[in-house]
């Protein structure tokens, strides 16, 4: 039994909308407790990006019904490595809906601070992720 860390960007679908967040959320709560998943999801009204940390097979398991969601397309892992320890352990799914306050976060890790996951690199990407945590937690 293996630990592991996926990340991945995506673009939201043509008719996504930012209502249906509410059901992505529900599932990953629910799927994620019961398969001790742990991890961050961060959007904006057009990508995606997500962190999932946990059991191997189960984090495989997870991206392979994620990745043929038909609310998002061109699913683009980003990193994906074993770990030995979790950095997203006190979140079954921990959410950050890019706002203004999150454009300096974005800039820091990023050539803009416009949350745009294609243009930056899985480092990087990560990184945003875990800053993202910090700042949603103290809010
Ligand atoms: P349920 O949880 O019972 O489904 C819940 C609701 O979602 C239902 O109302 C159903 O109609 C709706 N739904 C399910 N699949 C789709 C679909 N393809 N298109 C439109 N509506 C749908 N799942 C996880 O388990 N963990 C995660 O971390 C996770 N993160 C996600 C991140 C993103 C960006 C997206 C788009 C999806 C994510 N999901 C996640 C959801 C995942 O893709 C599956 O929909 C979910 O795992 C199915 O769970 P379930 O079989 O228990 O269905």
């Amino acid at each position: 039994m293996f630990l592991v860390r996926l990340l991945y960007a995506s673009k939201a679908s043509a008719d996504f909308n930012f209502s249906q967040i509410d059901s992505i959320l529900e599932s990953a709560v629910k799927n994620n407790i019961k398969n001790e998943i742990t991890g961050m999801l961060s959007i904006n009204h057009k990508f995606f990006l997500q962190c999932l940390e946990g059991e191997r097979s189960k984090v495989n398991q997870t991206f392979q019904k994620i990745a043929v969601d038909s609310r998002h397309t061109d699913v683009t892992i980003l990193h994906y490595d074993s770990i030995d320890t979790r950095e997203f352990s006190d979140w079954s799914m921990g959410f950050s809906s890019q706002k203004g306050a999150h454009q300096g976060i974005n800039l820091k890790h990023s050539v803009s601070s416009i949350f745009n996951p294609f243009e930056m690199s899985g480092a990087s990407c990560y990184a945003l992720l875990l800053e993202l945590s910090k700042a949603i937690s103290s809010e």
